[in-house]
């Protein structure tokens, strides 16, 4: 779906699938989970699911003579730490807002993990005291120009890389690459569970799966704790990628499954029940997730299994989509394990 797009390479390769042996037994044996480690992708700065979207966007900023990569995200952004290693990599420089998106407190929040990456691989990081928002803001259009009014020339990537027109291209990849390693397999995958902020992770996979018939199969877990922006912003960028890779097919908003569930108390701030799912999965199975994202989606795909959503025999994709160095930030959070 993709052979007429450009990419630049930032990942391995097809990323490895793995049975969560211990972790289906654990729930009772009756669904075989595995889990898509996009969290191993890469030798830049740990990896993870933007540096797939970026392979499909690098080629557009290259081409277009910019000479600085300009981002957005939070302060413990997963994805303003990809920006900084593909601009270290791609020889540009590296301009991040960091806003102030999660009210968590822990003493070295700012200090570790992504943001202190990003620092060391040499992206000017601003600090901006603004909430969270998935959409265009106006911090990150006035370091666009601050980057123009001091002679650079920025490329601008928003927030996840999502709303990017290439944005949503990298995960129909991932779909392509799924049905690849299910003829090796000898199986096909009865759901796709995947965490769901931006939207262009969930669009590209929506319109990848849609190909054969199972977009509906592919279960976002919100994370974001505004659902219906977020809803919104999937469709959206569906809709503009099955435009792009000729689907064939409109996307309606029938084909978006997003779970509300579990994204409480608010972004970035993990419940009991979310950190009762990141120490189950690193203890059965040694995989870190995440307190913002993976670790919602695991305690979201945990629950779905207990309830009963997944029919009996269903084979369940977990897409792990990257994000432990976050986990530094929340040091006082597990203090105790
Ligand atoms: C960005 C990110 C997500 C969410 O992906 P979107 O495309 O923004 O919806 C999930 N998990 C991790 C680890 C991320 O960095």
């Amino acid at each position: 779906m993709l052979e007429k797009f450009e990419r630049y390479p930032l990942t391995f390769g097809p990323t490895h699938i793995e049975k969560l042996e211990r972790l289906s037994e654990h729930l009772g044996g009756k669904v075989a989970l595995y889990a898509k480690r996009e969290d191993c992708n890469s030798g830049l700065a740990f990896g993870g699911n933007k540096l797939r979207k970026l392979e499909y966007i690098i080629p557009d900023a290259i081409a277009s003579n910019a000479d600085t990569l300009v981002s957005i995200g939070g302060v413990q952004s997963n994805h303003t730490r990809m920006i900084a290693a593909v601009a270290a990599k791609i020889g540009f420089k590296c301009r991040l807002v960091q806003e102030s998106w999660v009210p968590h407190e822990d003493a070295v929040y700012d200090r570790v993990g992504n943001i202190l990456l990003s620092r060391i691989m040499g992206a000017d990081v601003q600090m901006v005291d603004e909430g969270f928002d998935i959409g265009i803001r106006q911090s990150w259009e006035e370091a666009i120009e601050d980057v123009k009014a001091k002679g650079g020339h920025p490329y601008p990537i928003p927030a996840g890389a999502s709303v990017h027109k290439y944005g949503g291209l990298g995960y129909v990849g991932f779909a392509e690459e799924v049905r690849a390693q299910e003829e090796e397999l000898g199986f096909k995958f009865d759901y796709i569970v995947v965490c769901t902020v931006t939207g262009s992770t969930h669009a590209g996979m929506t319109v990848g799966f849609a190909k054969d018939g199972r977009a509906r199969n592919v279960i976002g877990i919100d994370a974001s704790f505004t659902p219906a922006q977020t809803k919104a912003q999937v469709l959206e960028i569906a809709q503009r990628t099955a435009g792009l890779v000729e689907l064939g097919r409109e996307i309606t908003e029938d084909d978006i499954v997003l779970v509300e569930d579990y994204a409480y108390p608010v972004y970035g701030v993990p419940s009991d029940e979310t950190k009762a799912a990141i120490r189950l999965c690193a203890r059965l199975e040694g995989m870190i997730t995440d307190p913002v994202y993976e670790g919602k989606s695991m305690q979201g795909m945990i629950d779905l299994v207990k309830k009963g959503y997944f029919p009996e025999g269903s084979n369940v994709l977990y897409a792990h989509l990257g994000g432990a160095p976050a986990i530094n930030g929340y040091a006082y959070t597990f203090r105790n394990g």
